[in-house]
């Protein structure tokens, strides 16, 4: 259906600031931008903004593992690797298909309540995500994620690829989990092979601080050499998550590569895993977006939380107020996310741009005082995902007036409790 968004206010990270005007959506696309569209087509949908209301792009999470949902809470404040090794990996063990599907659909609502409109997923079990997203209309970048060195995974992975990518608002690329749990010379293989099929690749990168020393140990290796040895230069795209540990040294040699970097500051701090150097990543040219990482070690999946921390937390740490501003950490959340995902015409309020689109109400309290200027500001230091009326992806609202259209919500709900009780018996029995 069309929807006509008439007198709203629209910014998104390439203008200098909001501009205010009509909206037409389109099968699933910005098809026009006026200051006053006539010639409507019948049947459309048509949302008064009345200059209080604003849109920005959807919002990306460049850096998530959604059915982990249902291990929020479990394993609070221990350090990442016995927190993976005694409370998330006991637990992910039993996890079935079931989980996996009714997990990413409680993760979605959560995504498309806090203004997120694309979700780059890294789990097991894709199917069951990829109908998760297919069914809601979320759209999402995904990876099976690959540990050990298993060919069989590799190769369903690529299934995986050939299945989905580029069906509805999926993507697909292949998941190799991290240097410590798979071996360079898998990773070659699975780097040649997403090479081969044209798709990106989606990693863990130096989240702990021993992991330098780890591939320094037992390859000979420096974090930049690593990476050029093992293929994940030579992709068509790479994300590379947390990066906390990256050499300061050797960030000249990730500028002008396929690679993004999924900042994800909540979970980086969570887990006492420490801060990614990402001001020296963005002054050295390197393409940097905000994930929220799972619901485990963060425990939001609110990509407008990211926003706020990452601006505030980068000013804190180099006891500078000039960095991380305010259209940095929008640009991180909306383009340079929707790029890392594997679409071009997204992040962006252009015609012919892809209609993943946030609502937000200017008429409250903390937004006194905003104007077309500093709207970028208020939003990240002042506004929160509570600002959000609505969320579209492709032209489908997603959530709307803290409803969710097309969800059977307490049936939902219902299917997601049954399955935490589930997996918490089956933890339990091992
Ligand atoms: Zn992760």
């Amino acid at each position: 259906m069309a929807v006509l968004f008439r007198d709203f206010y629209f910014i998104d990270a390439d203008r200098d600031g909001a501009s205010r005007g009509d909206l037409l959506v389109e099968g699933g696309r910005i098809s026009r931008i006026g200051a006053d569209l006539s010639e409507i087509p019948g049947g459309v949908e048509i949302v008064k903004g009345e200059g209080k209301r604003l849109l920005a792009p959807g919002f990306v999470n460049g850096h998530t593992h959604a059915a982990m949902v249902l291990l929020r809470g479990l394993g609070e404040e221990l350090p990442l690797k016995r927190w993976l090794e005694e409370r998330i990996w006991p637990v992910e063990a039993g996890l079935a298909p079931e989980h996996i599907y009714w997990g990413t659909r409680g993760a979605v609502m959560e995504m498309a309540s806090t203004g997120t409109t694309c979700f780059c997923d890294m789990y097991f079990e894709m199917d069951e995500v990829a109908r998760a997203a297919a069914e809601t209309g979320i759209r999402c970048c995904m990876s099976r994620g690959l540990t050990g060195d298993d060919p069989e995974k590799v190769r369903e992975g690529v299934e995986l690829f050939h299945r989905w990518d580029g069906k509805g608002n999926i993507r697909v690329q292949l998941g190799p989990h991290a240097p410590y749990t798979v071996s360079p010379e898998a990773l070659k293989g699975i780097t040649a092979s997403a090479a081969e099929i044209g798709a990106g690749v989606h990693f863990h990168f130096l989240e702990a601080e021993w992991e330098p020393a780890f591939i320094r140990d037992r390859y000979g290796l420096t974090p930049m050499a690593y990476l050029e040895e093992t293929g994940l230069l030579g992709v068509p795209s790479a994300i590379l998550a947390h990066c906390v540990w990256f050499p300061l040294s050797e960030i000249p040699g990730l500028a002008g590569s396929t690679a993004t970097v999924a900042h994800s500051p909540s979970s980086n701090m969570k887990l006492g895993s420490g801060h990614a150097p990402a001001q020296a990543f963005l002054e050295g040219g390197v393409s940097l977006s905000l994930g929220t990482d799972g619901a485990a070690s963060n425990n939001r999946l609110d990509t407008w939380g990211e926003m706020r921390l990452c601006a505030l937390m980068h000013k804190g740490v180099s006891k500078d107020p000039t960095v991380m501003t305010a259209r940095d950490v929008f640009r991180m959340a909306t383009l340079s996310g929707a790029l890392s995902a594997g679409f071009d015409d997204l992040g962006l309020i252009r015609e012919g741009w892809r209609a993943d689109l946030v609502m937000i109400d200017l008429d409250r309290p903390h937004y006194i005082g905003w104007s077309p200027d500093n709207i970028v500001d208020f939003i990240v230091y002042a506004g929160s995902s509570s600002d959000i009326l609505g969320t579209m992806c492709a032209g489908k609202w997603l959530y709307r007036a803290g409803e969710f259209p097309d969800q059977e919500y307490d049936a939902v709900m219902g299917e997601i409790t049954r399955c935490r009780e589930d997996l918490l018996r089956r933890a339990r029995r091992r």
